[in-house]
């Protein structure tokens, strides 16, 4: 493809990351586009982009995941460019292929290069032959081989979905008689999930670290590693924190990593940008998966190196090539802040945000679609904002990041943002003890604090009730679809509505 500049983008997402991107295209004057679904017609991302365009009902397979009726909204725009963000059809071929399809720039690697790295078992003999090591395992799920497998390599050992992704279609094996259930049960979960349930087999490592590594690849042969990201933190195989530098990663064994990751992305033929993921295990260290896409965790990386990531997929697409990193500076934190309810084990929560303050100041960044008004539906994920901190060493975006937490505060759907705040507190955390077993062996019993659950409770009654205003003064419409009144109050906070119950 010849390069070409980018005029107006499409943006085939919603969230938070919708707004990242077209934050990024404005700075540029790149015009941008929204494509919005039923559920989503008062969204922020929609009021943010130059146009919008309706796509279809709020079930992401009628809208966000209906590829004719974005690469239409996408025609009918005059756009020359679909970014895909992450999730919904960021990482399918055939999204990518109907782009090109119609003259449309897609912000990604090739159709091709996605297909191969989207199935886990094709992508483990790429890495096998571009020398990357990878866990032991079997690449096929049928009984006899998996008995075999388990004997040879011990138990516990884990089933993965061929085309998995968000840690469906997994499950953890501890011994021989529930092996056969564990297949069946993972391969009907993956088929369900991603409409292929081929599995495979893996040893289960005891308590690994999850490290990955930024990729930034050009259309001329061209790739660079923008560092690692260590993201070990996770509940139920699911990131809630993630960081860079990795602590106490030694530089030989970081070296080790990135050279794998760079043979791989070049045996791979990759292009724009991407994430090699690995376990370490003291050590020694083994490839998961490509992530051929934008991740969530991003802005640890950029923080680190002072670039902006979306800046360079689009000048990828483009045909422009990679520049060779800077050295990286300080160290980053990001904490996913999920609606969901830590009272009925982090079931998603939805409803309207009654009243938001987002904290702010040096090395505190927040990517948030939410405000006061804002609706969290049912339909999507639960990512409500990411909290990102920065400082000169990690225990300076460590209390940065506690301080942050001080002041957020968010009324209306239950969040886990005190889950958060008490993992970065905990001694556990502040020594880097880290490994994807942390929340069992640090914060096993953790329970959201009562009082402050009380608290948030009352507050977002009162609120409700059109008693209270919000912080950013913009007069909201109340639960009761009343204007609440518009008068900055120190309630919108949980401190300040503990200060001012104590009076
Ligand atoms: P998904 O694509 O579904 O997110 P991944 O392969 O990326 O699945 O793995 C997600 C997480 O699951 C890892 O970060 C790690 O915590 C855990 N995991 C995956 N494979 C193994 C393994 N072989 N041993 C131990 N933990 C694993």
């Amino acid at each position: 493809m010849k390069p070409r500049k980018i005029r107006k983008l499409l943006v085939a997402n919603r969230g938070e990351i919708a707004l990242r991107v077209m934050r990024t295209a404005r700075a540029l004057g790149i015009a941008t586009v929204a494509v919005y679904s039923d559920a989503d017609r008062a969204a922020a991302h929609v009021g943010a982009a130059d146009e919008a365009i309706a796509i279809g009902p709020s079930e992401p397979a009628q809208s966000y995941l209906n590829i004719a009726a974005i690469i239409a909204a996408a025609r009918a725009a005059g756009a020359d460019a679909i970014h895909p963000g992450y999730g919904f059809l960021s990482e399918r071929p055939e999204f990518a292929r109907a782009a090109a399809e119609n003259d449309l720039l897609f912000v990604g690697p090739p159709p091709e290069v996605m297909a191969a790295l989207g199935d886990k078992v094709a992508a483990r003999r790429i890495a096998v032959k571009a020398g990357a090591p990878v866990v032991p395992g079997v690449e096929t799920g049928d009984l006899a081989s998996a008995r075999k497998f388990a004997e040879r390599a011990g138990f516990p050992i884990l089933v993965k979905a061929a085309a998995g992704g968000g840690g469906r279609g997994m499950r953890v094996v501890a011994e021989a008689g529930a092996l056969e259930t564990a297949l069946e049960a993972a391969s009907r979960e993956a088929q369900a999930a991603f409409g292929d349930g081929r599995v495979f087999l893996e040893k289960y490592l005891a308590r690994p670290r999850h490290i990955e590594i930024q990729l930034i690849a050009d259309r001329h042969g061209e790739v660079v590693a923008l560092g690692e990201r260590d993201c070990s933190i996770q509940r139920r195989h699911q990131k809630i924190i993630e960081e860079s530098p990795a602590p106490g990663l030694s530089s030989a064994t970081r070296a080790r990593i990135v050279a794998a990751a760079l043979n791989l992305a070049r045996a791979a033929g990759y292009q724009n940008a991407g994430t090699a993921e690995f376990l370490l295990d003291g050590e020694e260290f083994y490839f998961l998966e490509v992530n051929a896409r934008l991740q969530v965790e991003h802005p640890v990386t950029e923080l680190r190196f002072g670039r902006d990531l979306v800046a360079e997929q689009l000048r990828i697409a483009e045909g422009g090539r990679v520049c060779a990193p800077d050295e990286p500076r300080g160290a980053a934190i990001e904490c996913r802040i999920n609606a969901e309810d830590p009272e009925y084990d982090f079931r998603p929560a939805t409803g309207r945000v009654i009243a938001l303050t987002l904290p702010s100041g040096p090395g505190v960044r927040v990517d948030t679609h939410l405000g006061p008004g804002a609706e969290i539906s049912p339909f999507y994920d639960s990512l409500a904002a990411k909290l990102v901190t920065y400082g000169p060493d990690r225990e300076a975006a460590r209390t940065r990041m506690i301080a942050a937490f001080d002041e957020f505060a968010l009324l209306g759907p239950r969040t886990n943002a005190a889950f958060l705040r008490d993992i970065i507190a905990s001694e556990g955390f502040a020594r880097a003890d880290l490994s994807t077993r942390f929340l069992e062996e640090h914060l096993p019993r953790w329970r959201p604090d009562e009082h402050a659950t009380r608290a948030a409770l009352i507050a977002a009654a009162l609120a409700a009730d059109g008693r209270i205003g919000s912080a950013a003064g913009g007069g909201f419409a109340g639960a009761n679809g009343a204007k609440a009144n518009s008068r900055p109050s120190p309630w919108t906070t949980l401190a300040g509505f503990e200060a001012w119950r104590r009076r």
